[in-house]
């Protein structure tokens, strides 16, 4: 690892836990964490490592211009992995307003700081930054059975969640263009694994299925996606920083495709032999098939040549794998799961609409 500092934004979710995690694990660099810490973002994902020496938090929000502008001008990263947004299709259903304001405008803001610090670089330091875009195969639209989204295929967002991530791209993209600086943009495929909040699906389905709670699947569980383990993901990300091209765009994803309901009846299986209950019988007879989401991508695939070729990625966790020791966490670390969902969320459907 080249990079010495380097600014990860929301590293107190999901993907960006599993990033600051593995930075000061795993290597010698100093993390400056900038997170909001809104319902999804939670110090709990790291209370391993919160206070490391090479762990530095700072609760903000990436719209903050001025308190971005310090972290940049003290602290001097020489790279950003820029993961804040808000990041649930049902809730962008909801209310798309948050969605504008983190994913649009505040990677605008972050944008701008980062061209200006980098600016006032000397050449070298110059050279060695890098702007890492975070973002998802859902910019990319939905797919019929056929066929895989390449870095060619065009941005066709259908939601307003992927519509303000493809709308953030952009504008990463446009200031590489336009004002020269060093932006890669990733897009990856659904991810999986712990610490991931239980609004999402596979973390619903495990807890509903743990608690005998109905396990509701969208509209009739055919819908598609490519599943990725986050430590996958995360070596992924890595790997682009270093060894990718700037300007350049990764497609990443698991290479894992199945439909929803298989990968409920998986997690039903694996629960009925982990945990099995007299009281509450076999896990599938829980699953129920609701209302569909409102515009529901139908397919997603990744075709991950260009990042094997370029950066030498591909996932190590097959699905059988990493799901079995996603399961296991959720069971093991249900205290988590209380905390993160107080006050906050008690696994309600979301996404009908407004
Ligand atoms: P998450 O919702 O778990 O975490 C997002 C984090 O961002 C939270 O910690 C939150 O507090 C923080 N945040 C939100 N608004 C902020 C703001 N205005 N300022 C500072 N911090 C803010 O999301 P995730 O699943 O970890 O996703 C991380 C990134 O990866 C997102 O950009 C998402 O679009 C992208 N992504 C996710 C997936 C996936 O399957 N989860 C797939 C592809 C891409």
């Amino acid at each position: 690892m080249r990079h010495e500092t380097v600014l990860v934004t929301g590293g107190a979710g999901f993907i960006g836990s599993a990033v600051v995690r593995h930075l000061v694990r795993k290597t010698k660099a100093t993390v400056l964490n900038v997170d909001k810490l809104t319902y999804a973002g939670h110090l709990a994902s790291l209370h391993d490592i919160e206070e490391h020496s090479r762990h530095r938090f700072t609760r903000c929000d990436i719209g903050d211009r001025v308190s971005i502008r310090k972290i940049f001008s003290d602290q001097r990263p020489s790279a950003v992995i820029h993961l804040a947004a808000e990041s649930h299709v049902d809730r962008s259903i909801d209310g798309p307003a948050p969605f504008l304001q983190t994913n649009l405008l505040g990677t605008f803001v972050l944008l701008e700081e980062a061209l200006r610090y980098w600016e006032g670089l000397s050449s070298g330091r110059k050279g060695e930054f890098r702007f890492l875009q975070v973002s998802t195969d859902e910019v990319f639209g939905s797919l019929s059975d056929s066929g895989r989204f390449t870095e060619d295929s065009p941005y066709r967002p259908r939601s307003p969640y992927s519509a303000s991530k493809a709308g953030a791209d952009h504008l990463a993209k446009a200031w590489f263009h336009t004002y020269g600086l060093p932006v890669i943009v990733t897009s990856s495929s659904n991810n999986y694994g712990p610490y991931q909040y239980p609004e999402k699906f596979i973390p619903l389905m495990i807890l509903n299925a743990l608690e005998g709670r109905p396990l509701p699947v969208y509209g009739n569980g055919e819908n598609v996606r490519d599943w990725l383990f986050v430590e996958d993901h995360v070596d992924a990300l890595l790997g682009v920083l270093e060894r990718g091209r700037v300007g350049g765009t990764y497609n990443i994803g698991g290479g894992c495709e199945l439909r929803n309901i298989d990968v409920v009846r998986r997690i039903c299986a694996l629960i009925d032999s982990y945990s099995p209950s007299a009281e509450i019988g076999p896990r599938e007879e829980l699953i129920r098939f609701v209302a569909d989401r409102p515009g529901h991508d139908y397919r997603y695939a990744m075709d991950t040549a260009q990042i094997r070729s370029e950066v030498g990625w591909s996932p190590r966790e097959s699905f059988e794998t990493g799901l079995s020791k996603t399961v296991r966490w959720y069971e093991s670390n249900r205290a988590w799961c209380e905390r993160v969902q107080a006050g906050a969320y008690q696994r309600e459907r979301l996404g009908l609409g407004r």
